[in-house]
């Protein structure tokens, strides 16, 4: 089968022909039916042979699966061959302690490091991938094509978004900064979970417009006014959740100028910037957390919504083979909404 894989750190990753893996005991073979590229991903690509310290590559890259069952491994029960599947990236769960028996495993008290797909592992970017089943989570009839970016980006936003939720009545505010492959969906999912009034941040105006056609109800372009913009809409009260999915110092600080008393800012985006904390410089009772991916448990919910059409996917299409044209259009911007690289192999399933 054909993968695009990592050979050594810091150089080019390439399509090499690997052998198809078999699964062992407590593990499923899927067959690729879409995988989504990720900022991540370019980020694993500028990797040292250090940083990757004890789990360096060789690898197949990609993170955002979603395929069909092809073949079970022995031990493994309630999965059906040619059932479409979706797969949650991260791995380095231990199974037993609180957070993984509730189905957040991407909170494993056990978990220190990131690993899973793509990372560590060998990941999606290929016609085949083995994971170990309590890894997967099936989809009835759902299109992997579609379901691969919400397996990150959809799962992401939503495990962020989830614990505002009991906040936002209506008469509350909702900001999504950076409203691209994560902040589109994670616009959807304030727009489809709470009444709140959605207000998408971003400086690029083809986001802001899906954005707007996606459910924002207000879009502003993210400047040094944009705190100020959001507190005039707001009446001066701000916003109750804010949603940073860039990270950057300005968006920070946007983030918290924005804020009402009492609100919630969430971070996902991966800038790594960060603000200064102390009883003055956040707004009175406002909570500052993080968020890092989603588990099976709001994987399935995750789907669910999407089968029911309340959120939607929006995907540049490319084909496995073409995956390094796929990489240059996210680096220079020009994604509509999430890569998902094809497998010829699915086109011919689908
Ligand atoms: P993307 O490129 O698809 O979207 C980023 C969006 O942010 C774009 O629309 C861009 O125009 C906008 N943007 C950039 N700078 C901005 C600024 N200063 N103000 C407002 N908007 C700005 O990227 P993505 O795939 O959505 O990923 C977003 C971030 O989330 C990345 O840093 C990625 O590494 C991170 N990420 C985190 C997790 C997690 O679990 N925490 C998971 C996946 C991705
Ligand atoms: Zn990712
Ligand atoms: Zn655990």
């Amino acid at each position: 089968m054909i993968a695009y894989r990592l050979i050594q750190a810091q150089e080019p990753p390439r399509i090499q022909d690997v052998p198809k893996p078999s699964p062992g005991p407590g593990q499923l073979l899927i067959k690729v039916g879409g995988c989504g590229l990720c900022h991540t991903d370019l980020m694993l690509m500028k990797r040292t042979t250090a940083e990757w310290s004890n789990m360096p590559p060789p690898l197949t890259l990609g993170h955002e699966i979603a395929g069909w069952v092809s073949q079970i491994g022995q031990g493994v029960v309630g999965f059906r061959s040619g059932e479409p599947v979706a797969v949650v990236p991260l791995w380095g769960s231990c199974g037993h302690c609180a957070p993984c028996r509730r189905g957040e495993e991407n909170f494993c008290y056990h978990n220190s490091r990131l690993i899973g797909a793509g990372v560590g592992f060998d990941g999606g970017l290929a016609e085949y991938i083995l994971a170990e089943a309590r890894f997967v989570v099936p989809m009835g009839d759902f299109d992997p094509v579609l379901a691969a970016p919400l397996t990150d980006a959809g799962l992401t936003t939503y495990t962020a978004i989830k614990p505002a939720l009991s906040t936002l009545i209506p008469g509350s505010t909702a900001v999504v900064i950076g409203v691209g492959g994560l902040g589109l969906l994670g616009v959807q999912f304030l727009r489809t979970l709470c009444s709140a009034r959605v207000i998408a941040v971003d400086n690029d105006k083809t986001h802001l417009e899906l954005a707007k056609a996606h459910g924002a109800d207000n879009t502003l372009s993210s400047d040094t006014s944009t705190a100020e913009q959001i507190q005039d809409i707001t009446s001066g009260v701000g916003a109750n959740f804010v949603l940073d999915c860039v990270g950057a110092e300005s968006t920070l600080k946007t983030g918290v100028a924005a804020l009402a008393r009492l609100g919630r800012l969430t971070l996902v985006g991966a800038a790594l910037k960060t603000i200064p904390f102390g009883l003055h410089e956040i707004p009175w009772g406002a909570q500052l957390a993080t968020s890092m991916n989603g588990g099976t448990a709001n994987l399935r919910e995750v789907i669910e919504l999407a089968r029911l059409g309340r959120i939607e996917t929006i995907v540049d299409r490319y084909p496995l083979t073409h995956v390094e044209d796929a990489y240059r259009d996210l680096v220079d911007g020009k994604l509509r909404g999430r890569a998902v690289c094809i497998p010829e192999t699915a086109e011919q399933m689908s």
